[in-house]
């Protein structure tokens, strides 16, 4: 997820605002420039839980929006364990890690975090954007640069910011020109990449990646947001897909809140990496630890996502259905092995266009537009989950055949 321009006022230039009216002027007319754009979000309101079918702004429709790549979020048992820990352990964690906020269910479930992901250790945080801002800002600082894959996940590239390091961003995949920076670039601390790209789904090449990062004596930290739980043995994500652990891959992030399920995140690597990230990672440091009842129902979502192998299995092959379906239509599709199917619509107009034809149809298929991804690449996200049917699949892809044919000039070509 790339992300240049976050809505801070350098986004507008224009002269000082020096009253209050002046301000609320220049917000409204930036407000105002980003609808014309066609580049304005509007927040849906869901109800239920989050599967397949669920009820979006008071309507009934087959959702291809979320990440519950395993179908776990709606998962009674894992439900049931939140609620059993809740009334274990109450609602809150009541204060952060280091101040009496870590408990037995925490342990626990880092615990089972570092076994199965065969680093050390694992250590929580409240939340994927703030395990990369502790792990990035630990491992890398003034003076020092951190490379990072052009399509990376925000919150790796805001870290990168947020660190002081000098952030240069390498061509999407491409190994060589990393390696050919690295190789020029004696202040390089930390390369940083998606495991699985985010809203593309192809996969980092961590091979060539680590081995740059191996040559140049810089951490290679690899989130796997969208790797972990799907693709690899035992679904252990991205690195353990290519064969490569702890020594290639010396930091993993992954986040809970994707195919488990749940809420949260974790970063994985030796003990000294992981003591550092509790003595100077800030976003670990100064917030409240995450429900304690949370871990436990995460823990519960691991050990069903580990002992039910059909879930990512399933989950693959109905992906693969909907890329032979949508080959078939001639729907321009991108490189993704993984359940992000992305349908490549150009513009922004027509990505709308087609997520409004979708909707109509009785389908949630988020547009993503610019600047989550590159200017002239919006796209339909489509996420596929264990949860669905083949039905449903079949009938999205009859259902966007319509939709892209009467979409055809949306964007004024
Ligand atoms: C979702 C995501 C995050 C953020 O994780 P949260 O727990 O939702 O904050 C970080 N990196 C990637 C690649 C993601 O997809």
């Amino acid at each position: 997820m790339t992300g240049r321009c976050s809505g801070g006022s350098g986004c507008v230039p224009s002269a000082p605002a020096r009253t209050p009216e002046a301000r609320r002027a220049r917000l409204a007319a930036r407000l105002a420039e980003r609808a014309r754009a066609g580049l304005a979000r509007r927040l849906r309101v869901a109800e239920g839980p989050a599967g397949p079918e669920r009820v979006v702004d008071g309507r009934r429709l087959v959702s291809f929006a979320s990440n519950d790549y395993l179908g776990l979020a709606a998962d009674p048992r894992v439900a049931g364990a939140l609620a059993r820990a809740a009334g274990r352990w109450g609602a809150g964690a009541g204060a952060a890690h280091l101040l009496g906020g870590h408990t037995a269910a925490h342990a626990a479930l880092e615990e089972a975090l570092a076994e199965w992901t065969g680093r050390e250790r694992a250590l929580l945080f409240s939340t994927g954007y703030m395990a990369n801002l502790a792990v990035v800002c630990v491992l890398a600082g003034r003076g020092e640069t951190v490379h990072a894959d052009r399509l990376d996940h925000a919150s790796l590239l805001d870290a990168a910011r947020l660190s002081g390091a000098r952030l240069r961003r390498y061509p999407h995949g491409d190994a060589a020109a990393l390696a050919r920076r690295l190789a020029a670039d004696p202040s390089a601390a930390v390369v940083a990449t998606d495991g699985v790209f985010s809203m593309d789904g192809d996969l980092a090449p961590l091979p060539a990646l680590a081995a740059a990062c191996a040559r140049a004596g810089a951490w290679l930290v690899v989130d796997d947001a969208h790797g972990l739980g799907v693709v690899g043995p035992d679904g252990r994500g991205t690195a353990a897909h290519f064969g490569l652990g702890a020594g290639e891959v010396p930091v993993l992030v992954g986040t809970l809140g994707k195919a488990l399920g749940t809420f949260g995140a974790f970063a994985a690597g030796d003990a000294d990496v992981v003591e550092a990230l509790i003595q100077w990672g800030r976003s670990y440091v100064y917030t409240t630890a995450p429900p304690p009842a949370l871990a436990e129902a995460t823990r519960e979502a691991l050990r069903i996502a580990r002992a039910e192998p059909w879930r990512r299995e399933r989950a693959l092959a109905l992906a693969r259905r909907f890329r032979e379906g949508a080959q078939a239509l001639g729907l321009p599709l991108l490189p993704s092995p993984t359940p992000i199917q992305p349908v490549l619509a150009g513009g922004a107009a027509r990505a709308l266009a087609l997520s409004a034809a979708l909707e109509a149809a009785g389908f949630h298929v988020p547009a993503v537009r610019p600047p989550t991804v590159p200017e002239g690449s919006a796209r339909l996200r489509v996420s596929l989950s264990a949860a669905h049917t083949e039905a449903q699949v079949d009938a999205l892809l009859e259902a966007l055949a319509r939709a892209w044919r009467a979409t055809e000039g949306a964007d004024g070509a």
